[in-house]
C-alpha cells in the first residue's frame, strides 16, 4: 500500500525532528512493506522567507491531496517582531481551517521509565498511564458570539457557549471510533448542572453511543474530572470534551507526563484525514544543536499509523520501540534529570530505528 504524507518541517527543531521521524517510518515501511511518499512544503518561517507568506497556497494543496500531514514545528526569534496576523504561528490556524480539523487529539502517556517526571504519587501512577483527550476544536466558547455591553453593573462582556447537535455528534464519533481501538472506555466531560449546551452534550453522546455497545461511557462534570485527573487518572481510557474544557484538562493531563519532549497530538476532519504534531515548539534555544527529543514527533507518526491509516500493529513496534530505548537508560537532554546514558536527536531516531 502506498500512503501519501505532506510534511511539514517548519523552523526551528522541526526539521530536525522530522527527519528522526521520517527514519522511523522508512524502517516501519521497509519491515511491512507499505511505500510511504513524503511531500515536504513550506509553512511557517521557512515559507515567510521563501515566499512572503506564512501558508503559501502550495502547502495547503498538497496538504489536501495527501492522506496525512506531518508537522514539526513554526515559529522563532527571527519573525517575533511581525504583526500578528504574519506571524509563523498564523499558518496553524490556517491549516486547522482549511483542512477542517475539528478534533484534536492529545495522548498522555507515561512511559514507566519515566515515572519519576511525574508530579503524581508513585501509587498513583504505579504500572503506567495511558489516556487520550479528545477536545472539539473549532466550535463552544472560543468561536461563539462575543461583546460588550452596559448592564446595571456598568460596562460588562461576554462570549457564548454554543453547540449544534452536529458539531457534537461529529466528536462524539470520533471518540468511540477511538475507544474501539484502545481500551473501549469514553468518558464525556461537561458542566451539565448548570449549562444548557452541556446538556445538549450529553444527551447527543448518549445517542452517539448507541451504536456502539462494546464501549463503556461515563459522564462526568468537569469540575469532578479535574479532581479525577490528578486522584485516579488511570480510571481514564478517551476522554471527549468541548473546545474550552478540552484546552484546560489536556494541558492538565500532559503535565502527569513530564517532558513536554514526549508529547504527540493529533488534529483530525472528516473521514479519518488528520494532521500529527508534536505538542512542541521549535524550540530556538536548542534548535541546530542535536539535543532535540525527536521522540514527540515520532510518536505522533505512530498516532498517524494508527488513526490516519488503521495501521495498529506498525504503531504498537513504534511505541514500544520508544519504550526499549527508554528502558535501555537513553536520555535526550531534557529527559536527564534523573541520570542516564546520554544521547542526541540523531542518536535517539537511530535507536528507535534499530528497535523495530
Ligand atoms: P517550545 O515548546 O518551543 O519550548 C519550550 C521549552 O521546551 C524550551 O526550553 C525548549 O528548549 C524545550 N523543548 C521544546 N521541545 C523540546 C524537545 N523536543 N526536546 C527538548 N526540549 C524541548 O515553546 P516556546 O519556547 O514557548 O516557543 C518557541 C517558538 O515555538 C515560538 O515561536 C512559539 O510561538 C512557537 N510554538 C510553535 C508551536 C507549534 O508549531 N505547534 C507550538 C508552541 C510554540
Amino acid at each position: 500500500m502506498n500512503y501519501k504524507i505532506a510534511v511539514v518541517p517548519g523552523d526551528g527543531i522541526g526539521p530536525e525532528v522530522i527527519d528522526q521521524a521520517l527514519r522511523v517510518l522508512d524502517r516501519i515501511g521497509e519491515k511491512y512493506n507499505h511505500t510511504f511518499t513524503y511531500t515536504k512544503v513550506l509553512a511557517g518561517g521557512a515559507a515567510i522567507d521563501a515566499t512572503g507568506k506564512c501558508l503559501p497556497q502550495e502547502t495547503i494543496d498538497v496538504c489536501k491531496a495527501s492522506d496525512a500531514v506531518l508537522l514539526g514545528a513554526v515559529g522563532g526569534w527571527k519573525w517575533d517582531n511581525l504583526p500578528g496576523d504574519e506571524r509563523p504561528e498564523r499558518a496553524l490556524l490556517g491549516l486547522r481551517k482549511e483542512l477542517g480539523l475539528f478534533a484534536n487529539l492529545r495522548p498522555a502517556m507515561l512511559f514507566e521509565e519515566l515515572s519519576q517526571a511525574c508530579p503524581l504519587k508513585p501509587e498513583i501512577i504505579e504500572g503506567g498511564l495511558d489516556l487520550v483527550v479528545v477536545r472539539e476544536l473549532t466550535g463552544g466558547i472560543y468561536f461563539g458570539e462575543k461583546g460588550t455591553k452596559e448592564t446595571e453593573m456598568g460596562p460588562a462582556a461576554y462570549d457564548v457557549e454554543l453547540y449544534s447537535e452536529e458539531e457534537v455528534r461529529r466528536i462524539a464519533i470520533v471518540a468511540f471510533d477511538m475507544a474501539m481501538k484502545r481500551n473501549k472506555k469514553v468518558t464525556s466531560i461537561d458542566k451539565a448542572n448548570v449549562l444548557e449546551s452541556s446538556r445538549l452534550w450529553r444527551r447527543v453522546v448518549a445517542e452517539v453511543a448507541k451504536d456502539y455497545p462494546e464501549v463503556e461511557l461515563n459522564n462526568l462534570y468537569v469540575d469532578n474530572a479535574a479532581m479525577q485527573m490528578v486522584l485516579n487518572p488511570k480510571q481514564f481510557d478517551v476522554i471527549v470534551t468541548s473546545n474550552i474544557f478540552g484546552d484546560i484538562l489536556s494541558d492538565e493531563a500532559s503535565q502527569i507526563t513530564g517532558s513536554i519532549g514526549m508529547l504527540p497530538s493529533a488534529s483530525l476532519a472528516k473521514g479519518n484525514f488528520g494532521m500529527y504534531e508534536p505538542v512542541h515548539g521549535s524550540a530556538p534555544d536548542i534548535a541546530g544543536q542535536n539535543k532535540a527529543n525527536p521522540m514527540a514527533t515520532i510518536l505522533s507518526a505512530a498516532m498517524m499509523l494508527r488513526y490516519t491509516f488503521g495501521l495498529g500493529q506498525e504503531a504498537d513496534d513504534i511505541e514500544n520501540a520508544v519504550k526499549k530505548v527508554l528502558s535501555d537508560g537513553y536520555r535526550t537532554p531534557d529527559l536527564m534529570a534523573n541520570g542516564g546514558k546520554a544521547i542526541g536527536t540523531k542518536e535517539a531516531g537511530e535507536l528507535i530505528t534499530s528497535a523495530i
